[in-house]
């Protein structure tokens, strides 16, 4: 890393400070995620899917991906193991031939077996005994993408041809659990599924599954809509997410959520996510924390759903490609410095608005874009279901146990120094 960085002072969310970007202080940026574009096609068609270009069937060349590579590694940035996503299409819809000579290349570099997590994002429709060995050797991380039972899930995860994919996937799963590969599951709550708590809770018991992050239907990217649009007000998510959290907490809490995980953790130990100066640690809208790079090795930073979107203010959200740049020339684009300002600027107005800004550091920049039409702004849906609730479901159910019957806020009432 030999190159002098942004000379002009600016601000970055994290410390709320200024900062002059340059070789000697660039230390204090982290890569925490790497989202990886073997290839933009998927063998499905999800109504609700951001991915604009699914159809095409275009590879990453390997030249671009030890570019990459040498990017990430030249960048100073890896330190904390990075997760390495491989995601924005299905990545089991490319052969593992075309893995097993990735991971060699990756594997290459100097502990890149340390440094480095693999993780998949999957439908889970592909998943053989074959990909489970891979899996397994390599110790990659899986998370499987399923709504619900049948009539749920395949309200939105079809084929091409308009059918139902629930029962592949669900054979993806049983392979996977049979395997004894370890994974997680991913779950869109819609319209279909919104009012019916209860079901959702059943079928993950009922089918062993251990571990969920629950996703409310967002607008992003080319799913212009959500179907939770015209659901008449968000009491109803409101009222999934608290009837979730008590079927769980009956049954001695089987079930790790990803939203209650966060927020207990969040409430019983502040700073876990946090800065040294104790400002939230959000690597979605941090500088470089997040490097997504497309097939052909075109790279955004920030929430990797932007990477290609085309927007009229910004063009599309590509900052280079590896080929020809560093990962810190994004930094000199001028695209990079209007959506960096503009992120601060709508995080400054949460730090000033929201008593939640402890504890989520501004969420997802590209719902507020999506959602707001500018990362200039604050509130979403998307942080009032992931962030907002799931908090306040968790801290007045501790509040019940320890028979507070007058509630706090869990930010503005909170004696100086106190967690909560
Ligand atoms: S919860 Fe929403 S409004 Fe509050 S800080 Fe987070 S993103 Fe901003």
């Amino acid at each position: 890393m030999n190159e002098q960085l942004i000379t002009e002072p600016r601000v970055i969310s994290r410390s709320g400070a200024p900062l002059n970007l340059s070789k000697e202080n660039i230390e204090q940026l982290y890569l925490g995620l790497l989202v990886i574009q073997p290839s933009p096609f998927c063998n499905i068609n999800c109504d609700y899917c951001y991915l604009p270009d699914r159809t095409n069937t275009t590879r990453m060349d390997f030249d671009v991906l030890r570019k990459t590579m040498d990017r990430v590694f030249d960048s100073g940035m890896v330190g904390p193991p990075v997760t390495l996503l491989w995601h924005a299409g299905e990545p089991l819809a490319v052969p593992i031939k075309w893995y097993a000579e990735a991971f060699e290349i990756i594997n290459s570099y100097p502990n890149a077996d340390k440094l480095i997590v693999h993780s998949f994002q999957t439908n889970g429709t592909l998943v053989n005994d074959q990909w489970c060995d891979f899996i397994n050797e390599h110790g990659i991380e899986v998370g499987i993408s399923i709504d619900g039972p049948e009539h749920v899930h395949d309200h939105h995860r079809k084929t091409r041809k308009g059918e139902g994919t629930f029962e592949k996937t669900m054979r993806g799963l049983e392979i996977l659990q049979r395997n004894k590969v370890p994974h997680g599951v991913v779950s869109v709550v819609s319209d279909i599924s919104v009012d019916n708590p209860d079901e959702i809770y059943d079928f993950y018991r009922e089918n062993n599954i251990t571990g969920v992050g629950l996703n409310i239907e967002e607008v992003e990217g080319a799913n212009e809509s959500s179907s939770l649009d015209d659901i008449g007000g968000e009491d109803r998510i409101y009222r999934f997410l608290k009837q979730f959290y008590l079927r769980n907490k009956a049954d001695g809490y089987p079930l790790r959520v990803r939203e209650f995980d966060a927020a207990r953790q969040n409430i019983l130990e502040p700073g876990w996510s946090h800065t040294p100066d104790g400002t939230y640690y959000n690597l979605e809208a941090d500088p470089l924390g997040m490097i997504n790079v497309d097939c052909f090795g075109n790279f955004s930073s920030f929430s990797p759903e932007l990477l290609g979107q085309p927007t009229e203010k910004y063009g599309t959200f590509n900052f280079g490609n590896v080929l020809k740049q560093s990962l810190f020339d994004a930094t000199k684009n001028d695209a990079f410095k209007q959506v960096l300002a503009d992120i601060e600027s709508g995080n400054r107005k949460c730090a000033e608005s929201c008593e939640f800004w402890q504890y989520c550091g501004g969420s997802s920049p590209s719902n507020k874009y999506y959602e707001n039409g500018t990362f200039d702004s604050t509130e979403t849906r998307q942080c009032r279901a992931t962030v907002q609730m799931p908090l306040r479901i968790v801290l007045d159910d501790m509040e019940d146990e320890l028979g507070i019957t007058q509630k706090v806020s869990p930010v503005t009432d909170r004696p100086e120094g106190a967690a909560v």
